[in-house]
């Protein structure tokens, strides 16, 4: 049973320790190098992208603008096709939904495909204490699953993970999960795989029970929608008899015409592939092909909160492509570990806030992750502007309890700032001090000195050297016109009295 990250520390902390390991640190900048680079290019071949982009914003955007209706429209077409449709307003409750529901089925084991929400809300530890073993079928997730480890990112779990590392986890551990791995198993992406097939070939003819989450939900049909790349979703959501779908409220699009903007837009952002290799859909039952029983569990946790945020709430809009965790100069060096949730990177740091709420240290330095560099936004399918929330969530974590020195200084900073005058006589002071002023600040500020070099103070601010500047101009202007004038005047004198001497 993979681990949880409760009991994570915060992220200065977690981040330190995978800042100082070198195979790590290689690991991730492979991956996420060579992800972003097919992405650049699977982008670049179209010409409309940033139409398309703008597209998917305003269907976002719309459909949280209207996400009450579109849920009940969901609900009735899901009902109408002979699925049922459940609610759950946090992770207990829906855990216990589906618990319940695999209970009833009277089975103890079931397959997993890839789902975020279920490890959002931790559904295999509380299915392991209802003695239900739930297996892994994604191959990153299966090989985190294994390993008894955590996910690091939202598209490859695995993704701190190298070759021998994964050929030595399903050697040591695989066949007590079921069938083993091969004793010659070669660290080859091929034979990696083929131990990861035969390996959950038995699972998918066994299993009466599928979990899964979805990429969207399509309100006017009742329509949920798998993207996945290797076929273990189809094997999950074809073969089973019941198939349960854990999906966050907002994964909704309101039609097909809407799905057809993101099925363009997340392959290519997420995989660099032009097009998804298998992406499924099903609505309800039908007799004779698929799962008899369908049930959707709906799941809040959060969302509502996160939505009622003018600022933050376009965090929603995130279709999990994963596309600002492989530009992220943050993510490149801590992995997502360290961010302690399922959601790391630029989208963990404004989601899991908004999500939890920043009293726990953990989600209180979230926010701070970042460089404001920007990248994040550049890259996004959907134009979340990620640093916008960033620095939101900052003043929402500085206004709560706490926090006095930052209070004191920022306040200070307004009271100079906001007033010219004040402004100078500060520049004024700190260019006189500037050569008393230490490289190094002891005390609670030496942790940003100990780490970066302070920049140069001027000698003079930039008001300053404006006008002198300026005033040099102006001098040389009137110096420069009084001499050709007098010059001139010298001149025509001297012509006039040579006129007047011939
Ligand atoms: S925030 Fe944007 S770039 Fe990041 S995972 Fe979500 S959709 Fe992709």
């Amino acid at each position: 049973m993979s681990r949880t990250f409760v009991g994570m520390p915060d992220f200065p902390t977690a981040a330190a320790g995978a800042t100082h390991d070198p195979q790590l640190r290689h690991n991730l900048r492979e991956a996420t190098h060579t992800i972003r680079d097919k992405r650049d290019s699977a982008v670049g071949e179209l010409d409309d992208w940033a139409q398309l982009r703008a597209a998917g914003k305003a269907i976002k955007d719309r459909t949280l603008r209207h996400l009450d209706g579109y849920l009940e429209q969901l609900e009735s077409a899901v009902t109408a096709a002979g699925g049922t449709v459940h609610w759950a307003a946090d992770a207990e409750e829906a855990n216990a939904i589906v618990t319940r529901l695999v209970r009833d089925t009277g089975e103890r084991e079931v397959v997993k495909v890839k789902s975020m929400a279920t490890q959002e809300i931790e559904l295999n530890n509380a299915l392991d204490q209802a003695g239900i073993t739930a297996y892994e079928t994604d191959l990153a997730e299966l090989i985190v699953q294994l390993g008894d480890d955590l996910p690091s990112h939202i598209l490859v779990p695995a993704i701190h993970r190298n070759r021998a590392e994964i050929r030595e986890i399903f050697l040591r551990t695989m066949a007590d999960w079921g069938v083993p791995a091969p004793e010659n198993l070669s660290d080859q992406p091929a034979a990696l795989a083929e131990a990861a097939r035969v390996h959950l070939r038995r699972r998918f003819l066994d299993t009466k029970v599928a979990i899964s989450g979805a990429n969207f939900a399509v309100a006017d049909t009742g329509t949920l929608v798998v993207l996945e790349s290797e076929g273990n979703g189809r094997m999950c959501l074809t073969l089973p008899e019941t198939l349960i779908s854990v999906v966050g409220i907002e994964k909704i699009v309101p039609s097909w015409s809407d799905l057809e903007v993101f099925l363009q837009l997340l392959p290519r952002s997420s995989t660099g592939e032009r097009m998804n290799p298998y992406t499924s859909t099903w609505t309800g039952p039908t007799d004779g092909d698929g799962p008899r029983n369908f049930h959707l569990v709906l799941l809040d946790n959060g969302r509502t909160n996160a939505l009622a945020d003018e600022v933050g709430r376009q965090a929603l809009r995130c279709i999990r492509c994963s596309a600002c965790l492989n530009i992220c100069p943050v993510y490149e060096r801590t992995g997502g570990h360290a961010y302690g949730s399922v959601y790391p990177g630029p989208i963990g740091a404004i989601l899991n806030p908004q999500l939890h709420g920043t009293s726990d240290p953990v989600d209180a330095s979230l926010p701070y992750a970042s460089s404001l560099c920007g990248a994040c936004y550049e890259v996004c399918p959907v134009a979340i502007d990620i640093p916008e929330v960033l620095v939101h969530l900052r003043e929402r974590v500085v206004s709560e309890p706490g926090h006095a020195a930052e209070k004191a200084t920022m306040g200070a900073a307004g009271w100079v700032l906001n007033d010219g005058r004040r402004l100078g006589l500060a520049q004024r002071a700190i260019g006189a001090a500037r050569s008393m002023v230490p490289r190094h600040i002891p005390g609670p500020p030496s942790a940003w000195t100990d780490t970066r070099d302070l920049p140069d103070i001027p000698e003079k601010s930039f008001r300053q050297w404006w006008r002198k500047r300026e005033k040099a101009q102006e001098d040389e202007t009137t110096g420069a016109r009084q001499p050709r004038e007098d010059g001139a005047e010298g001149r025509q004198r001297s012509d006039r009295r040579g006129g007047e001497r011939s």
